[in-house]
Parts: C-alpha cells; structure tokens; sequence
C-alpha cells in the first residue's frame, strides 16, 4: 500500500519542475473537472519499470517572503523529511553554486540516499564533465537532459535501487485503511489521538514503518483499522508545515493510502475556501469520504444548528452527496464512538459488489419508471448492466451507442442504483458503453 516517496532537491531553474512533469508524464492532467479544484503541481505519483512511487518536487513550496537561502533550506527539510530517495539536481553548465553547498551539506547530515542528478548536459560530449561533482561526496554522479530526456533511466535505476521493502498489504481484505485530511487546525491530530485513546481500542504500530511514515493500527470489536500516514498529523512545528501547498501535498499523500478518507472540518471557523480544495481531491480519487465536523463542542447550539450546518455543508460540497456527516468533538469525546463504525460501513460499501442479475432487475425497472430518452430522433437503447470494478463500484451499461447516454439519464440510473443498494460513503461510477 505504501509506496516509496522520491523528492527533487535543487535551486530555482535548475530544471527540477521539467523533470517532474517528465517522470509524471500525462497521469497529472487526468483531473475530474470540480469548480474550485485546481492541481497542485508539486505532488503526483509516477512510475519506472515496475516501481511506482510518488514524486514531490519541493521547488514548489514556496515559503512566504523568505530568501532564497531559507526558502531552499526548508526544501531540504521537506525532502529529509517526506522521502525515502532523494534526488539533489544541480545544473551542469553553471556547476557548484555556494547554494547548492549549502543545501548539500544538509543533504549528507541526513540518513537518506541520496542520488545527485547533473542536468543540462544536452550533448553527449558533456557527460564526461560530471566526473567533477564526485567531491559532494553523493557518489556518482548522473547527468541528464530535462528537456531532450536523456540520462533519465540510468538515474532513476539508482532511484529505485535505494527503494526501502514495505510490508505488503496480505491482509487486503480485511483491513480498513484510513484517514485524516484537512487544512492545518482543524484538529487532526487531536482526532487520532482521542480515537487511540477510546477505551474500546487497541493499538499497535505497524513494523517497519520508518519514523516519518507511521501508520498505526487499532482493532475495535474485532475490525482491523490501519490509520495511514499519521506522521502528518504530528507536531513537529516547522515553517513550512502551515503552507498550503504542503498540507494540499500531505493531504494527497494520505488520500493515495486510504480506502476511506475523512474530510476534517471545523466547525468553530467554519467552511474555507481550502477545506473545499482538500475534500475535491478525495471525491477525484474515488475513494470513500466521510465528512466530519469537528469542535461541535465550541459552537454554541440550539435544536435547528445541526440541520443548518448540514445544509451549508451540502450546498459548498455538492459532489460530495454520498458522504455522511459526523458531527463529533475531539477534545469532548462526544459522538466519537459513532466515527469507527461510520468508516467500517463506508468501507464495505466502497468494496461491494451487486450481482449482475439483482442489478439488471433494478435497471429493468427504473427503464420501466422513466423510458429512455430519444435524441436526434434516435433512442437510447439499454441492453444490461454489470459491475465491472470496486473501490469504487463502477458498473458498465451496455447500450446501442453511448452517445445517447446523457448527463440526466446516467444520473437517474446512479440514483436508482443508489436507492435500491446502500453505498452510503461511497462514490459510485456509471459508464455507458457499446454493446459488441
Ligand atoms: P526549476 O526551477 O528547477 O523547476 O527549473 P525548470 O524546470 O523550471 O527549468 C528552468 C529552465 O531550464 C527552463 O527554461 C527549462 O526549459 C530549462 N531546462 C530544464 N532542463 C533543461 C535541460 O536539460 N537542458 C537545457 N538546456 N535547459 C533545460
Ligand atoms: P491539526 O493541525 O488539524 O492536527 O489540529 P490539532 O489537532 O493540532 O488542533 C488544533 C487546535 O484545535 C488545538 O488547539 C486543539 O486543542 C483544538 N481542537 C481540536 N479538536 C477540538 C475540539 O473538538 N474542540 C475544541 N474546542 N478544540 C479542538
């Protein structure tokens, strides 16, 4: 479940971001169109040979007003920090700068590998010039091309040769994987520790998690729960963990381990402009959501305060219909016994598969509710329908032609689908295709 985390040190220009969109190729712009949502380009997963892994390319933290140098230093840090193999990219035309000494001297204090990548060597020529920067002390060091693509395979061979073995998920089935996103605040971190803390609980950390990637397991009434990159949610203070493209980042990184995510609001402030951002990477990733609103202790509350927040939150995160509402206080404890069961019911239904034949019979009657349109003087025709894929439930239609398949109609079908079986929690995909 786990995969390895690779960040891109370097100063500005060097050709880290060029790298990046390179190693991400075209998996980025493949983002569901919400208003509101708009890619971070500083986070994306990618993939060499077999390996896939997560790339950050750090140069996209910026950190307020801060010079070069501070702004560089705390790269690094998220890098020392957030990854398992780091690439240090200098550039090889203009050579070691006093920066890039700086940033490499807290490279070689860290523990982790680390792989110096010599960019712009354009022409073969150029490659024997690297012998220079063997003095970092990085050992060999790599020279590629950003923009002609060159030198990339041989690197990121040495990348995934430094790859740490995670355990592996044997026990798929049966072990909810989950977690907590949202903006910095929102409390987080109070919401682990109090679910911890919940005297029907057990906890474990899991073995061979390293010191920045902690997941730690609970078992409540005989359920198996792994609460995903919990590192996140830990104090550690630094300047940068308040920026937003890091929380945006950490919130991804979560949303990539989980099965269910838990969409932290707070209730004190209210909904944000980012809270929204957070929640559509969530609902793109077609996981299960569960939006909870913390600090329902802090609100002052009459009988109708519930009813009012709820609206407020239908109406700011509409393509989140599916996902129930807790209310709940981390700091009272009330209502949070009812969260791990609101996340076990999201898992089984993000999981659930309906067979073909009770599915057809609700689509035979929601034909029979409302026929088929006709467009063009050409009517819809719909054959059957089975489920092809889980997490989430995506079921196929088998149609005459999948053009005549609109927006409304397929929306009607989830609606029917969604009365007949319970998928509260979970997205649901609907597709027309084209009877063979
Ligand atoms: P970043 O600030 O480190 O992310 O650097 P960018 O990726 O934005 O690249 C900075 C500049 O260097 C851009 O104008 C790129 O086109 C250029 N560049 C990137 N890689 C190469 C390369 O391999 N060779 C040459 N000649 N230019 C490159
Ligand atoms: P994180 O940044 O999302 O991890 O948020 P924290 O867990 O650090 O919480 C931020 C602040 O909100 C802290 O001062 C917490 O004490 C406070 N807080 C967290 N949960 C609650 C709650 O349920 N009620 C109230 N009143 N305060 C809370």
């Amino acid at each position: 479940m786990r995969k390895p985390v690779v960040a891109i040190v370097g100063r500005p220009n060097v050709g880290k971001s060029t790298i990046f969109n390179r190693l991400v190729g075209e998996r980025i712009s493949i983002v569901e169109d919400i208003p509101g949502v708009t890619r971070d380009r500083i986070y994306a997963q990618a993939e060499w040979l077999a390996h896939q892994f997560d790339l950050i390319d750090t140069g996209g933290i910026e950190i307020g007003d801060e010079p070069l140098l501070n702004q560089m230093r705390q790269q690094a840090e998220v890098a020392i920090d957030e990854a398992d193999v780091i690439i240090f990219m200098i550039n090889g035309r203009e050579g070691v700068t006093a920066a890039d000494e700086e940033v490499a001297k807290m490279l070689f204090k860290s523990s982790k590998p680390i792989v110096l990548a010599v960019n712009k060597m354009d022409n073969p020529e150029m490659r024997n010039e690297v012998y220079e920067y063997y003095s970092l002390g990085f050992g060999e060091p790599f020279p590629i091309s950003g923009s002609h693509g060159l030198g990339l395979g041989d690197m990121l061979d040495e990348v995934v040769g430094h790859f740490p073995v995670f355990e592996t998920r044997d026990d798929d089935e049966e072990t909810i994987y989950f977690s907590l996103i949202g903006r910095p605040n929102v409390g987080k971190s109070s919401l682990v520790n109090a679910l911890l803390n919940e005297e029907r609980v057990i906890v474990s950390d899991i073995e061979g998690t390293t010191r920045d990637a902690i997941d730690t397991r609970l078992i409540r009434d005989g359920q198996e729960y792994v609460i995903t990159d919990t590192a996140g949610m830990r104090k550690r203070g630094k300047v940068y963990e308040t920026t937003e493209k890091y929380s945006v980042m950490r919130a991804l990184k979560a949303i990539d381990r989980s099965d269910v995510v838990l969409v932290l609001l707070d209730a004190e402030t209210g909904i944000r402009e980012q809270d929204k951002k957070i929640a559509g990477y969530a609902h793109e990733a077609g996981r299960a959501v569960i939006i909870v609103v913390n600090k329902w202790d802090a609100v002052e509350r009459d009988e109708k305060t519930m009813k009012e927040f709820e609206e407020k939150v239908r109406a700011h995160f509409q393509y989140l219909d599916y996902a129930p509402i807790v209310f709940l206080s981390a700091k009272t404890k009330k209502r949070l016994h009812t969260l791990l069961p609101a996340i076990r019911t999201a898992s089984e239904n993000h999981a659930k598969r309906i067979q073909t034949s009770v599915l057809n019979d609700v689509i035979m009657d929601a034909l029979a509710v409302n026929p088929t349109p006709t467009v063009k003087g050409k009517r819809l025709k719909v054959f059957y329908a089975a489920q092809v894929a889980i997490k989430p439930p995506s079921f196929a239609v088998f149609v005459n032609d999948p053009e005549l398949m609109h927006f409304s109609y397929q929306r009607f079908l989830e609606n029917r689908i969604r009365e007949a079986f319970s998928f509260t929690g979970t997205p649901i995909k609907i597709f027309a295709r084209k009877r063979q």
